[in-house]
């Protein structure tokens, strides 16, 4: 086989030439590879709710096998039109709001590629979940990032700058990406806060492209409030959902957007091009999971606050600062007693030696210095699991009663 990158017209996009591999799907393989637990991708190690597998498997059984139609099974638009209603009271029509994509991910890039032209920014906030930038750069715009700061206290939040976030924004700013729940801080954006990106969208005249995938994973008495149903967003917002989390179903591809007549129809065309449609008996499946009843949301939420309180007493056992997630299934780190030059060094000791995936901090900002300190993991992972990970982990505790134990990774 010829070097493809030692022609001369090298044949790759400019693009794409200055990606790096998405660092997350490198850590599921590294486990695989060591035989290590998997804390690193976000995804569950339990069932996913009989009802919904068992009207899958009747969806196909009745022939659901072919194309649906491509902005989605009108069954699922329905569901969705009628649960944004319910749980966050915005009316849409799923005639003409709706779009199912092949999970959130391609939610987000459809978006994306439809509102964007080159010369534009997009405001995201960094540590982010690490598609964003890409997607960012896939569809011509230039990422802006903004930092959240962690909190200084155990148990405190968060936060971003309010003039920081408005020195993000002038007049080639297209939208701004609000991840909440958010990814990989477990932070939930508050009222107030949202109140402030509503009035500078507003104000300069932006979309918010709002991620809320983890929408019913919530810990502490805390609130999910979609953007949308503030005050003078319902025309500027596009909201991206999907059943990957609240389902436990991140391998059957199926999330949408809810938007604005005329951006969804453009979202559509967009998405009709790149994939023509999302799976469809998985879609029926999917309209079945948006009528489970309202205690399903509450033992989902109550389970991941039980495994949340199961891990975080471990890794601080073992030597790790938490910054306690009020939402999501992540919790971010801080590795500082560790004595590791750098986070990519801890993860590979970690996966190797230790038996634990994680995924190292540095992927969830632009500079990875600033990640250099920190590493997240998930937690959305059966008990023997997160136990198993607790005992192996307690292999990195620092020996010494100063808490020290320099390593070289
Ligand atoms: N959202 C999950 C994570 O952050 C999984 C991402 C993915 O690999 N699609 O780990």
């Amino acid at each position: 086989m010829s070097d493809v990158a030692a022609h001369p017209k090298h044949f790759l996009s400019d693009k794409v030439s200055h990606f790096t591999e998405s660092v997350i799907r490198e850590m599921t393989r590294q486990a695989m590879l060591h035989g290590a637990i998997n804390l690193a991708q976000g995804f569950p190690d339990f069932s996913a709710p009989g009802e919904i597998k068992k009207a899958a498997q009747e969806a196909i059984a009745a022939d659901v096998n072919q194309y649906a139609i491509t902005w989605g099974a009108k069954t699922l638009r329905n569901a969705i039109a009628r649960q944004m209603n319910a749980w966050q009271g915005v009316p849409v029509d799923p005639e003409t709001q709706v779009t199912v994509c092949c999970g959130s991910t391609e939610a987000m890039i459809s978006t994306l590629l439809a509102v964007c032209n080159a010369g534009d920014e997009v405001v995201i906030f960094e540590p982010y979940y690490e598609n964003y930038g890409p997607d960012s750069i896939l569809s011509g715009a230039k990422p802006r990032f903004v930092k959240l700061r962690p909190p200084s206290t155990a148990d405190g939040e968060w936060t971003f700058d309010e003039q920081e976030l408005r020195a993000a924004f002038h007049k080639h700013t297209k939208a701004i990406i609000v991840n909440t729940p958010n990814n990989p801080t477990g932070k939930v954006f508050t009222r107030a806060e949202l109140e402030i990106i509503r009035d500078l969208c507003v104000e300069f005249d932006v979309l918010a492209i709002t991620d809320e995938i983890y929408e019913h994973i919530l810990y502490d008495g805390t609130q999910h409030i979609s953007i949308a149903s503030l005050e003078g967003m319902q025309d500027r917002t596009i909201t991206i959902n999907g059943m990957s989390k609240t389902y436990s179903v991140t391998g059957w591809r199926v999330g949408w957007t809810i938007a604005p007549p005329r951006i969804a129809d453009a979202i559509r065309k967009v998405h009709d091009f790149l994939t023509v449609g999302a799976p469809a008996p998985l879609q029926e499946a999917g309209a079945s999971a948006l009528s489970l009843p309202e205690t399903y949301y509450r033992n989902l939420a109550e389970g991941y606050r039980k495994r949340r309180d199961r891990l975080i007493p471990a890794l601080t056992e073992a030597g790790f600062k938490c910054f306690l997630p009020r939402g999501a299934y992540y919790v971010m780190t801080d590795i500082s007693a560790f004595g590791f030059p750098d986070d990519l060094a801890f993860t590979k000791h970690l996966v190797s030696e230790i038996g634990v995936a994680a995924v190292p901090g540095s992927s969830f900002y632009r500079d990875p210095r600033d990640g250099a300190r920190q590493v997240r993991f998930a937690f959305c992972k059966r008990d023997e699991t997160l136990d198993e990970a607790a005992k192996r982990l307690m292999k990195l505790r620092p020996s010494d009663p100063a808490g020290r134990k320099m390593q070289g990774g």
